[in-house]
């Protein structure tokens, strides 16, 4: 809208008399209030300008030696943009053209030239000057460039931020803008760095020739998407791997091992899946700390990802917990995964200075056989290494119909052991120790023996492991405990009796109340009496099972550590607490005969025993080698089938009954109980 108020028009033009025509035809205008400057050149104009605004120019279109376009550019170089309505003597097409380009708002051939004309081309002019100021100001305020491009692709308009960006890419180079025209109409619809941001071009055409430019500055947002992204990335890290170790976790684990069963089945091949944890871990961390056993997880991580080889990947699933997938599997390249990794995560680890040997058992199942589906497939590899751990550890089991079996049997004897007390199934065999170099009976151990009506005997390593499980061990202990020295009451000749105490036993506030009152009850000395615990009560807790062992010890009762050597801290306990005897574990001296190495561990063993002046039991004596050995070897006592198998109590009393001398080896070398069945029927 153009105000009413005075409307302030300079005149410029050589010519004295066209000077006059114009004022005069600009004077009859009526209703309008005009008020007119004049000036002879150009450089008069510019003074004026100089002075004060005008709201319109008319000028000449000679003006002696330029033209009204050179004017218009010079006026525009000083930044006045104030509209320009150029006046010609002869109306010519080509001229019209360029001055419309070099900005002029109307080109007027003076022959027209009347009140009239004067008046609506002044209006024409103010109109189209503040539409283009709106226009300006609008292109000032927008966050990007933008620049349009007449008909013959030269550029006619742009804003300042396009000068920016131009300045941005080019530097002050003359032909900035050009350059970058070039590049946005090159690059329409995208994403484009220009020097320091990105931009995302766009070109549009205008009806009737010519383009608008806009460049649009994203360089915020890119960063933004990209930090985003960035961010993403970690959660999705996060999300689905395992902190501690930087495998694979359960997530991650599920979505791989699905992918894997769909390209088993649509390449027809199998999947092995091989599910680990290690052999009691809880004592790592309870031994050494929780340090050591996130140092062994992640060694374990490291070691993982040193022997898998392609098609077979890893995952920890949680805890003490890892599983592998091989694809292409078969039996016997499952088995060799197995051997690697077992090999691997066995080898000892120093963890600041003490030495932690890591045991792991392993299941495998396999795809189709065990299991379409991922849960059943890991289910039933759990399965496997349930089995692998119950027979003993170190193992690898595969998945079958028989470890179904396994877990059923396994609730079948949880239920019929409850039983057996009451029902008088169970029944104390004795095992004796000797002297090394005499061969006389030093004392014997009792070893529980259930007879099942429907299994037969069922060996305790299968038994004692269940009653623990459901909470019935308590009660077999205090029955072993009581029969076995009610017997050593009945058979003077029976020097010690040793009993076996399970760890949970130990950990109970009134183990030591308990024992004494046997001891009263069916009135057997202390000094008969030794119980042989294992690692695992000092395990379990540490205090209240050294708290218990004194108590029992200052009644003199013996205390034999029994196991030695299988578990992760044989040696430290051994400095903890006075054992009276140390039964070194039947594995070293039955690997002793073997291998030359296991033969120096054995000696190692025997005589770190020596130097802490604890007297040995060797167990687990088979053969005439291996006796030899061990007395070789320095033990003071030795136990196992070479020189007695466990034998009943009737045997025992009628070997022992009214012997005048000792008992020799001799006397025992014909006894053979009856077999104990190894797995239940
Ligand atoms: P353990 O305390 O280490 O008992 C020694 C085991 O080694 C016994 O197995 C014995 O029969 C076996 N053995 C003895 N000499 C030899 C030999 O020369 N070669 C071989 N290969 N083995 C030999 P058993 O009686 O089957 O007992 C197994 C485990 O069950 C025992 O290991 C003990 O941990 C547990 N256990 C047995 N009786 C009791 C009990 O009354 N109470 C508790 N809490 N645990 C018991
Ligand atoms: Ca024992
Ligand atoms: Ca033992």
């Amino acid at each position: 809208m153009i105000k009413s108020s005075t409307i302030n028009i300079l005149v410029v033009d050589d010519d004295e008399d066209d000077l006059y025509l114009i004022n005069e035809a600009i004077e009859e205008v009526r209703g309008a209030s005009y008020r007119v400057v004049s000036a002879m050149s150009p450089l008069a104009a510019m003074g004026e300008l100089s002075k004060g605004t005008f709201d319109v120019i008319l000028s000449d279109y000679r003006l002696g030696p330029i033209t009204g376009i050179d004017f218009i550019t010079s006026i525009r170089k000083a930044g006045i943009d104030t509209p320009v309505i150029l006046l010609t003597g002869m109306p010519d097409a080509v001229v019209d053209a360029a001055a419309l380009k070099a900005g002029a708002s109307d080109f007027v051939p003076k022959i027209s030239i009347n009140c009239d004309v004067i008046d609506r081309t002044i209006r024409y002019a103010l109109a189209h000057a503040e539409r283009q100021r709106l226009l300006q100001a609008v292109l000032r305020s927008t966050n990007s460039g933008v620049a349009v491009l007449d008909k013959d692709g030269s550029l006619s308009l742009w804003n300042p931020r396009f000068e920016e960006f131009a300045i941005d890419a080019h530097g002050e180079a003359a032909d900035k803008l050009d350059r970058l025209v070039k590049f946005a109409l090159s690059s329409n619809q995208m994403d484009v760095n220009i020097g320091s941001r990105v931009v995302e071009s766009h070109t549009d055409e205008i009806k009737g020739g010519g383009h608008i430019l806009v460049l649009h500055d994203v360089t915020q947002r890119v960063q933004d998407l990209r930090q985003r992204e960035v961010a993403e990335q970690k959660i999705r890290k996060v999300a689905m791997e395992d902190v501690l170790t930087g495998l694979p976790n359960r997530m991650a684990f599920n979505d791989a091992l699905d992918q894997s069963i769909k390209a088993a089945q649509e390449g027809q091949y199998n999947l092995a899946v091989v599910g680990f944890d290690f052999n009691r871990f809880k004592e790592v961390n309870d031994l050494f700390g929780h340090a050591a056993g996130d140092a062994l997880l992640k060694i374990t991580a490291a070691r993982l990802r040193d022997v898998l080889q392609p098609g077979e990947h890893c995952a920890r699933l949680g805890g003490d917990e890892f599983v592998l997938v091989q694809s292409n599997a078969s039996i016997e390249t499952a088995a060799d995964l197995a051997r690697r990794v077992k090999d691997s995560l066995m080898m000892p680890l120093d963890f600041e200075g003490k030495m932690i040997e890591p045991g792991i058992s392993l299941g495998i199942a396999f795809y189709p056989e065990h299991g379409m589906e991922r849960q059943q497939l890991l289910a039933n590899a759990d399965l496997a290494m349930y089995r692998a751990k119950a027979e003993g550890g170190g193992g690898v089991c595969v998945f079958g119909a028989s470890i179904d079996q396994f877990v059923r049997d396994r609730r079948k004897i949880a239920h019929d052991l409850k039983g057996a007390i009451h029902n008088n199934e169970l029944e104390l065999y004795f095992q004796p120790q000797f002297v090394g170099d005499t061969g006389l009976l030093s004392g014997v151990e009792a070893l529980l023996r259930w007879k099942c009506p429907v299994r037969g005997f069922v060996s305790p390593a299968e038994f004692i492991p269940i009653a623990e499980e459901i909470g019935l061990i308590q009660e077999l202990d205090d029955w072993v405990l009581r029969n076995a020295c009610q017997y050593a009451v009945d058979n003077p000749n029976i020097k010690r009796m040793a009993v076996n105490m399970s760890a949970k036993a130990i950990g109970r506030s009134s183990i030591a109340a308990t024992v004494r009152q046997v001891l009263t009850d069916v009135g057997l000395s202390p000094s008969r009496l030794e119980l042989e615990v294992t690692e695992t009560a000092f395990i379990l807790d540490l205090n209240r099972a050294l708290h218990s062992l004194r108590q029992i010890k200052s009644l003199g009762i013996s205390i034999a550590m029994d196991d030695f050597g299988t578990g992760y801290s044989s040696l430290s306990l051994l400095n903890s607490f006075p054992f009276d005897r140390v039964k070194i574990d039947k594995s070293f001296i039955q690997d002793a005969g073997n291998n030359s190495r296991a033969g120096a561990i054995f000696k190692s063993v025997v005589g770190l025993g020596k130097a802490l002046q604890v007297p040995l039991v060797v167990e687990g004596v088979e053969t005439a080698a291996q006796l030899q050995f061990s007395i070789e070897a320095g033990c003071e006592e030795i136990q196992g089938y070479y020189l007695s198998r466990p034998i009943p109590a009737a045997i025992l009393r009628d070997k022992a009954a009214g012997q005048k001398r000792d008992l020799w080896v001799a006397d025992f070398a014909a006894v053979q109980p009856p077999q104990i069945a190894k797995k239940s029927a």
